[in-house]
């Protein structure tokens, strides 16, 4: 392994140089062009990282443009490492401090959308797999990196992935954190509606992942607009919901509707649903958490949007039983908009013991596994964990304004990368039908 380190050290300044040049193409999910399902620039970004695969003289593999992978290795059973190609907008390109499609470095820090999320620690990944080959190392698996084009918004890469390809047995995604996520709370997304209109207006949020800062209430040409504080739903304790303010005000002020009072008296600004479920957590993966994404109230429609994220162990069915005994004493009906199955891969499991020990190696630092409320590709499949690459107690940049990542650490990455791809590629005792 001494020798894998010096040969990533000596990748260090390409690793940077590939990492500049990937964020310059802009690869934000755009329309479908013929053989490009997600335009032009992710494709773009697609083929420029697997012509570099085959510049290092690995296997590479491109699929009608919805996704692509770079193997290496021998043997039956098949690694996979999930890594994503596209980006999320930059939102007010002229406020960051450096274009954000720029790959500029300052101060040590490799500016630009995706340096983070999730372009550096793919390039990252791809050097590891070339240290790992140029060391001669004698892998007894595949090891496959799974190049995604459609990660930020509907998965139909990784998608068309299983329905096309050979299903990994194991493996890890490497858009997270470390040390190590074992544990993704189920995700359900709701459409709860009363039949017929309201006599007023109140409209606000947009996405179902975060909390809405915005809410608009109309009424007789009259026109109240609340601001609360956006965040991920996933931790919406972090943000101030605008409808649950627009809710309350409209209750205190003696407004008759039966979604206001729902909202009033079942959730109000408690994040944990308490009143509809009680205290309602496991210790795998803490606490249900539930978030009014939307209001749609108007004279024709009256709808609001829950973000539901529940624990590991907990069931679908349950969640929404406790739900349901609640809204029908509102005549509220709830339709399932999308849903996600939990993840939760034991602690004993040797994957993340593995991983763990890896991590604790080459950095010194407490591998205890955490769990989340957010969802990576690792639930797309079977035992898989989310691996890196954002270190404990640094800075979230991932879809913020200024999105960088530190020269330092997406070089300790390539080493904690190549470190524990070949170990799980060399290891003879470990197969996933024993684990
Ligand atoms: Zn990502």
């Amino acid at each position: 392994m001494e020798i894998l380190s010096d040969i990533v050290n000596k990748y260090s300044k390409d690793i940077i140089l590939s990492t500049q040049e990937l964020i310059r193409i802009n690869s934000v999910n755009g329309n479908p062009i013929e053989g490009k399902p997600f335009g032009k620039g992710v494709d773009d970004a697609l083929q420029y990282v697997i012509s570099l695969g085959k510049s290092f003289d690995l296997k590479t593999h491109y699929y009608e443009g919805y996704y692509g992978y770079i193997e290496m290795g021998e043997g039956d059973e098949l690694i996979a490492i999930l890594a994503h190609l596209d980006v999320v907008p930059a939102e007010n390109p002229d406020r960051w401090k450096y274009p954000p499609f720029g790959g500029e470095i300052h101060d040590n820090k490799l500016y630009g959308r995706g340096a983070l999320d999730d372009k550096g620690p793919l390039i990252a990944v791809l050097y590891s797999m070339r240290a790992i080959q140029e060391a001669g190392l004698p892998l007894n698996k595949r090891i496959r990196l799974f190049l995604g084009t459609n990660e930020e918004t509907n998965w139909q890469c990784i998608e068309k992935y299983l329905q096309v390809e050979e299903v990994p047995s194991y493996g890890f995604v490497a858009d997270s954190d470390y040390p190590l996520i074992n544990a993704e709370k189920g995700l359900l997304q709701l459409k709860l509606s009363i039949k017929g209109g309201a006599s007023f207006i109140l409209k606000g949020g947009n996405a179902f992942n975060s909390v809405p800062d915005k809410c608009i209430y109309i009424k007789d040409d009259t026109s109240t607009e609340f601001t609360g504080s956006t965040a991920h739903s996933a931790k919406c304790w972090e943000g101030e919901n605008a409808i649950v303010m627009a809710a309350i005000k409209l209750y205190d002020e003696g407004v008759n509707n039966k979604l206001i009072d729902f909202i009033y008296n079942e959730l109000k600004d408690d994040c944990y649903g308490t009143n509809i479920y009680g205290i309602f957590e496991d210790i795998e993966s803490g606490r249900l958490t539930v978030n009014i994404s939307k209001v749609n109230i108007s004279e024709k429609v009256q709808e609001i949007f829950l973000d539901i994220r529940y624990p590991v162990t907990k069931s679908k069915k349950e969640v929404i039983q406790l739900l349901e005994n609640k809204c029908s004493l509102y005549e509220i009906v709830i339709d399932e908009m999308d849903t996600l199955p939990s993840l939760y891969i034991p602690k004993d499991h040797f994957l993340v013991k593995i991983l763990r020990e890896v991590f604790h190696s080459e950095t010194g630092l407490d591998s205890q596994p955490i769990s989340t409320g957010g969802a990576t590709y690792a639930r797309a499949l079977k035992n898989f964990v989310a691996f890196g690459p954002l270190f404990p107690g640094h800075k979230k940049m991932a879809h913020q304004q200024d999105e960088f990542i530190d020269i330092d650490i997406l070089i300790k990455n390539a080493h904690i990368y190549s470190k524990a791809i070949a170990t799980l590629g060399m290891d003879n005792k470990i197969s996933v039908n024993k684990a």
